[in-house]
């Protein structure tokens, strides 16, 4: 059995539904993507995973539903969600981000785990008195996944890590995401930049206006250029 495995996802906001009848899974250890056009529905997935979004269907995770469940409920199962537009205090310094990342728990790691991120992520330390909002955009993305880790989660939704990144920085931060791969976090990436991410996922579904249209292996799909060309507008 996936770690995720998701059946029928209807998800919208009030009375727009933006998703329909998506079904996918998410297998432990392994990192997925979501791709698709501007508009294709692919941060109100996550968002729907994560309780945010008006959500119908099955989303079992880890044998669990969560369709229903708050987001606070849903965070303390191990999702954690870094947004678009990452979702940092502007005004709090780098570690004051980080301990409230970790407001959930109740164990006595969290300084163990803040040592942790500045090991992953060596420009927070530096920063760390530093208010967030002064950070660059490449630094504001690792304090958001930063953020994320504190969570311990097994599961990471990342939706665009790559936007507004130089190709420098998005390649130090995917380096990072391979990593906290490597030590266990499961991935549920959604990404405009499907180049890049089909290197790097092992599995790839596309979505056309709120409906899953293909997936495959990130090999296969990364692969065909007809499916490159109509879906993922590249040539
Ligand atoms: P993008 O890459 O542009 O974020 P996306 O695939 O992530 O695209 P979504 O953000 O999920 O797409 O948006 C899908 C549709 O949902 C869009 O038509 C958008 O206008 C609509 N939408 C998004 N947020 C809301 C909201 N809060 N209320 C109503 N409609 C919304």
């Amino acid at each position: 059995m996936s770690l995720l495995e998701v059946e029928g996802l209807e998800a919208g906001y009030g009375p727009v539904t933006v998703v329909r009848d998506l079904s996918f899974s998410v297998d432990e250890g392994k990192v997925v993507t979501i791709l698709g056009a501007n508009g294709a529905g692919k941060t109100t997935t996550l968002r729907a995973l994560s309780g945010v979004a008006r959500a119908r269907g099955r989303i079992d995770f880890a044998g669990e539903q969560l369709t229903g469940r708050s987001p606070e409920w849903i965070v303390r199962r191990g999702i954690a969600h870094v947004p678009e537009g990452r979702g940092n205090f502007a005004t709090l310094t780098v570690e004051e981000n980080l301990r409230l990342g970790a407001y959930v728990r109740k164990d006595d790691k969290v300084r163990e785990d803040i040592a942790r991120c500045f090991g992953y992520f060596p420009r927070l330390e530096e920063r760390r008195t530093q208010a967030a909002g002064s950070l660059s955009g490449g630094e504001q993305q690792m304090l958001a996944i930063a953020r994320g880790l504190m969570l311990r989660p097994r599961l990471m939704l990342l939706d665009e890590p790559s936007h507004g990144l130089s190709p420098l920085i998005t390649r130090e931060v995917f380096k990072i995401l391979r990593e906290i791969v490597d030590e266990g976090t499961t991935l549920l990436i959604v990404e405009q930049n499907a180049n890049l991410v089909l290197e790097f996922a092992d599995h790839a579904y596309v979505l056309e206006t709120g409906r899953l249209v293909l997936d495959g292996s990130a090999e296969e799909i990364g692969a065909d250029e007809g499916v490159r060309r109509s879906y993922l507008g590249m040539v």
